[in-house]
């Protein structure tokens, strides 16, 4: 059994004292929702928003983690420091992470290992360019960022890993993939872990969709059988969008 996983991204929005309010906005509606809800906000929030969740079963994820445990590394943020402000998930590879500050295939996969190993869940995105789907290169792309996301992960690791596939012409353009385009494709990643790990993790593994996923296209998106959530960045900023998603996604269990 899957249960659906619904993540807000909030991306470079909100000041703590925002953050704070749209959740006071958002915990009174989600109650306890059938599904998990998890909020991200950028890193100087999440100490309010922590505070703000206190009580509430909306998680705190945050929008990326660093792979070393300390050093120097200035601007990054590390696993522990994270944990330490009740952070239950992390963002990993995000498409404006790969495309504006240089994010590889090998930097995702160890910031996801590195987040395994402080007990937090990475939500791993994938996705494909405009001009990588028009040349038929969905599955090759995708299947090269799963593979390498996963690399040196054991197969105890890997169940607990949330992957997001995010086609990049979605993201932020209103353009939402048909839910049989993002079906076809979260079928063929959860094939990968198939092949990588078995039947067993592929069954169990949750597999999200993002892009501009809103009230509108959830119902649909969330009814394919191997749709198990999704990762929401513009409609997370409204809290009465928001919770429509959750409620269509609660209803999902696969
Ligand atoms: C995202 O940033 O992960 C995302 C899916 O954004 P949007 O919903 O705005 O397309």
């Amino acid at each position: 059994m899957r249960k659906p996983i619904i993540a807000g991204n909030w991306k470079m929005n909100m000041t703590p004292s925002e953050c704070a309010k749209l959740i006071g906005e958002l915990r009174p509606l989600v109650g306890h929702a059938a599904c998990d809800v998890v909020v991200c906000p950028p890193f100087t929030g999440l100490a309010a928003a922590k505070a703000a969740l206190a009580g509430s079963t909306i998680r705190l994820g945050a929008q990326n983690v660093h792979w070393a445990e300390k050093g120097a590394y200035t601007g990054e943020v590390s696993a522990a420091m994270l944990k330490e402000l009740g952070v239950e998930f992390a963002i990993v590879g995000h498409s404006e992470r790969r495309q504006y500050f240089g994010e590889t295939d090998e930097g995702v996969n160890k910031r996801a290992r590195a987040a395994l190993a402080a007990d937090i869940t990475p939500i791993v995105c994938v996705g494909e360019s405009l001009d990588q789907r028009e040349a038929g290169e969905t599955e090759a792309r995708v299947g090269a960022q799963a593979k390498a996301a996963f690399k040196d992960m054991s197969a105890q690791e890997a169940v607990r890993v949330v992957v997001a596939y995010e086609p990049v012409w979605a993201i932020g353009t209103g353009r939402t993939a048909t839910s049989e385009q993002a079906e076809e494709t979260i079928a063929f990643i959860r094939a990968i872990v198939r092949e990588l790990y078995g039947e067993a993790v592929a069954q169990a593994i949750r597999i999200q969709y993002g892009g501009s996923m809103n009230p509108k296209n959830a119902a649909e998106l969330m009814a394919m059988p191997d749709i198990d959530g999704g990762l929401i960045g513009g409609a997370s900023l409204k809290a009465a969008d928001f919770l429509q998603v959750v409620h269509y996604s609660a209803e999902g269990t696969k």
